[in-house]
Order: C-alpha cells, then sequence, then structure tokens
C-alpha cells in the first residue's frame, strides 16, 4: 500500500511539475498570409542613385505588393508603411508575432559599376529554398534581366523568422537602365506584380 501510494505521488509529481509538462503547440499560420518587410528605413538609407534611395523604393514596392495580394484575397502584414528605423529583431519579430505563413523582404541591389543588374534571392533554412527560388524566377524573367538564382545569407531577418522567408533583390538599384525605368516607365508596378505572382505560385505549389 504504502509503495503503491508513493508511486502515485512520484506520477502525480511528474505531470504536475511544470518542466516535465508538454511544450505548448505553436499557433499555426495563417492561411495565405505574407509580412512584407520594406528593407531599410529611417535613418538606414540603403544603397542610392541621385535622388532615389532603397529604402523608399524598397516601400513602393512593398506597398504596391500589398495591394495587389490583397486584391487576390491574402492577408498582408507590413513590417513598416512609413520612414521609420528598424532592426533586424523588430522586423522577425513582428512577422513572428503575426504568424504569417511567410516572409518577404524587399531590398534592391547597389554596385559601383552603372552597369551591373540582375535578380538574386537570399535564403538561410532549408525551408527558405522554394519560396527563394521561386522569387528569383519570377522576377528575373518579368523584368527582363538575368538572374543570379539563390544565396545563402546569414541575415538576421532570415535567421529568426519561424516561416519560410527570402530576401528579394530584385534589380540593382544602381544600374543606369533600372534608374530611367523607374522615373519613366512602371517598373516598380511591374516588379511588385512579379513579386505578387511568384507568392501565389508557391501557395498554389
Ligand atoms: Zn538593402
Amino acid at each position: 500500500m504504502r509503495l503503491r501510494l508513493f508511486l502515485a505521488l512520484i506520477l502525480l509529481t511528474f505531470f504536475v511539475n511544470p518542466v516535465f509538462a508538454a511544450k505548448p503547440t505553436p499557433p499555426p499560420p495563417i492561411p495565405y498570409s505574407v509580412c512584407v518587410d520594406a528593407g531599410h528605413g529611417g535613418n538606414d538609407i540603403g544603397t542610392e542613385n541621385q535622388e532615389l534611395t532603397e529604402k523608399e523604393i524598397n516601400l513602393q514596392v512593398a506597398q504596391l505588393l500589398k495591394e495587389k495580394l490583397e486584391t487576390v484575397g491574402y492577408t498582408v502584414f507590413m513590417t513598416r508603411t512609413d520612414d521609420s528605423t528598424l532592426s533586424n529583431a523588430d522586423r522577425y519579430n513582428f512577422c513572428n508575432a503575426q504568424t504569417a505563413a511567410i516572409l518577404i523582404s524587399i531590398h534592391h541591389n547597389g554596385s559601383s559599376s552603372s552597369a551591373v543588374d540582375y535578380s538574386q534571392a537570399l535564403y538561410m533554412k532549408k525551408s527558405d529554398v522554394a519560396l527563394a527560388q521561386e522569387v528569383v524566377n519570377t522576377v528575373s524573367t518579368s523584368l527582363g534581366i538575368p538572374s543570379q538564382g539563390i544565396s545563402r545569407f546569414a541575415s538576421g531577418v532570415l535567421l529568426k523568422a519561424k516561416m519560410p522567408a527570402t530576401i528579394s533583390e530584385g534589380f540593382f538599384l544602381t544600374n543606369s537602365t533600372e534608374y530611367s525605368l523607374i522615373k519613366n516607365n512602371n517598373r516598380l508596378e511591374q516588379e511588385a506584380e512579379a513579386l505578387s505572382a511568384a507568392v501565389q505560385n508557391y501557395f498554389d505549389n
């Protein structure tokens, strides 16, 4: 009898002790949801070409992408909607807290040569690869520029994002042709359309 009581107490301690309690399961991601992160912002300008700054171009593309995705029924979260300065932690903490299904961080590349131009997508985790691949393929094809493919990059945002994530470097802002396409054509609209198509392809596959 005594032994049984002793065993019962041991078992009770085991289940009541929070150390042994099952970890709470994280909430499931919101279906068809995207956390859109406009890179840089505030005193962090990014790359630039004359009066065009990367932080502003990133935000414009992010806003166009949000509109396009919402039109087709997606839920979109934005890490910033104005010129605020955000840390990497601000970005991934926000996206993780929203339980977004995927994260796309929008950037544009820079070079000391105004002739260089290509698309590239960055990834970190194995679960980022399919999304990064889809983004760089769709953006380079739509913009009609070469693709540099995907590249592994240990960015804080990619490291700490709990969902598949990628950094899109759509084109080189420092490129002279891109400069005139932004000024005289609907280059950013075109890029946002490509990113929206990439997101839809990713979810449909
Ligand atoms: Zn950037």
